[in-house]
């Protein structure tokens, strides 16, 4: 690792117990550590002390520029080079403003971010289109002098869906060069337009498996590949999975962007005056996390608001300091945060314990995590922090756990308040905001504000849409909320193969055969 690179520069492991640095195009190809750690930045970046005034009129590309700046060395990427993968990575977005902030009349002080202009109408797209160009630009820079085709660098990219990851992931990688791209998705067990999403992308490189098995089974077998070191060294199988810092790093930039817009929004007297909340509808702590990055770079956020579905390990914690792993995934009304494990909490804890019983400490820090993780693993699943550590994390984070119920009924209340749809898990950050709301209201007040995160646009999930307001005056599906897009779905070819069973050989084996088809596409063009 070259000492030419400032710290914030620089990546160690969150279980690492000596100091050992990579670079940040390792720790994004790599995704993650070797000792099964996840990278994070050796120091967190301040902001220039102007920030405030000197970003205030910044573009969201703008701002993802400043932002990432302080995370990668111009040794590694070139300013200009930065400023095209950020311009080409947003160039697929439907609005001008990327993340466009909007207010809810009906409740005072609260605003939703809507994340879901993107690609496939979720929030993963702000991350993973620019993922996606990331990887290429890697890619072409190792094969640069490297003339003959069969001795380029690739990547073969892996992944298992239950919806949202596996369509953001395609989009950001179709038709991306020495890139192959392999989706597994449960047969029969996701949403239609979440399978239309990945089986109308026509590109070569893109191949989606409907695999006959569970979501579960899926995912095993995706481990299992990784883990065959023989196939992984011959293919070099990739991961774009939500640990990969590179996707952390893009989410910080709407932290800050929502910040000036409302900002901007607010009347004169207001705009030096106020704190905001941010409520996060949370799986893998993905979001949330690049919230405390924000605010620990200096961005005056007041409260980070974690809101799960019944798949509740976040607000556990939060309540008892004890991460425990419950035994069997509930399936929800927001099936994308229906997880057991949130894998990018390691990251947070990480500086919680450092604060605390890791005192102040990196190396001590790594071998604590390295420690709960062990027990995570062990039979009984589960670890505890010290009073202390979350004496911290609550300093900085509170949780709702939401049902349901709640869930559809705040889609309805919205509706009819607002005349504003939205998905479930929006509704899942807007029913713990109202609560948060509601508790502030009755403590006195500060002038806060409240962003919630809306990370799906309602069309993604219309059962549940559906459910919620079907019968309700001026409600219409297919007018009022369908995009265009999908529409078009049904006349469009499907690519997709079916595989009868999630079994290993059998998975490696239609890998080798579809690549073999590619490259006779490919060659064929
Ligand atoms: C992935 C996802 C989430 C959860 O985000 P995390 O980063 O995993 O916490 C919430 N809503 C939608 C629609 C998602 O696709």
């Amino acid at each position: 690792m070259s000492s030419s690179f400032s710290a914030s520069q620089s990546y160690r492991s969150t279980r690492s117990e000596v100091d050992q640095a990579v670079s940040f195009e390792e720790a994004v190809i790599t995704g993650l550590a070797k000792d099964g750690g996840l990278f994070i930045p050796s120091v967190i970046p301040k902001l220039p002390s102007d920030f405030l005034t000197s970003w205030n009129q910044f573009s969201f590309q703008e701002l993802a520029f400043n932002i990432m700046r302080l995370y990668i060395s111009v040794k590694e990427i070139s300013d200009e080079d930065l400023k095209k993968l950020i311009k080409d990575s947003y160039s697929t977005f439907r609005t001008n403003e990327i993340t466009p902030l909007v207010k809810l009349n009906s409740v005072k002080n609260l605003y939703l971010l809507e994340l879901f202009h993107g690609p496939t109408y979720a929030f993963k797209d702000v991350a993973l289109q620019f993922v996606g160009n990331l990887f290429e630009f890697f890619l072409n820079r190792k094969n640069e002098n490297i003339s003959n085709e069969s001795e380029k660098n690739s990547i073969t990219v892996v992944g298992a869906t239950s919806g949202d990851t596996g369509s953001a992931a395609i989009y950001g990688l179709r038709n991306k060069a020495n890139v192959s791209v392999f989706i597994l998705y449960p047969t029969g067990r996701i949403s239609q337009i979440q399978e239309l999403q990945m089986t109308t992308v026509n590109d070569a490189n893109i191949h989606t498996l409907s695999v006959n098995g569970t979501f579960d089974d899926c995912q095993n077998v995706v481990k299992k590949v990784f883990n065959d070191t023989e196939f992984n060294d011959k293919y070099h199988i990739g991961a774009v999975n939500s640990i990969n810092w590179a996707r952390i790093l893009a989410q910080i930039t709407y932290y800050f962007h929502s910040y000036f817009q409302l900002k901007n929004q607010l009347p004169e007297d207001e705009r030096n005056n106020f704190k905001i909340k941010f409520i996060v509808p949370s799986g893998n702590f993905g979001d949330i996390l690049a919230g405390f990055y924000a605010k620990e770079m200096g961005l005056p956020i007041e409260q980070l608001i974690i809101a799960t579905n019944e798949n509740d390990i976040l607000d556990r914690f939060l309540k008892t300091g004890n991460y425990d792993k419950s035994s069997e995934v509930n399936a929800t009304y927001s099936p994308a945060m229906d997880i057991l494990i949130s894998s990018n909490f390691e990251r947070l804890l990480w500086y919680m314990v450092k604060q605390t019983d890791g005192e102040n400490n990196d190396n001590k820090t790594g071998a604590i995590l390295a420690q709960f993780m062990l027990n995570l693993l062990s039979p009984k699943g589960v670890f505890s922090v010290s009073k202390e550590t979350l004496a911290k994390t609550r300093e900085i984070f509170d949780s709702f756990k939401i049902t349901n119920d709640e869930t559809v009924s705040t889609i309805k209340k919205i509706y009819q308040e607002n005349n504003y749809i939205m998905d479930p898990h929006t509704s899942v950050g807007v029913t713990a905001a109202l609560k948060k709301i509601s508790q502030d209201d009755e403590k006195t007040q500060g002038n806060f504000k409240y962003i919630s995160m809306s990370t799906a646009h309602p069309a993604k999930f219309s059962q549940v849409v559906n459910k919620s307001l079907t019968g309700l005056e001026g409600y219409d599906f297919e007018n009022k909320v369908l995009p265009e897009a999908f529409k078009k779905f049904d006349s469009l070819p499907k690519k997709v193969r079916l595989v009868e069973s999630a079994d290993l050989k059998l998975i490696e084996t239609v890998i080798v055969q579809e690549l073999e088809n590619e490259k006779l596409a490919k060659n064929s063009n």
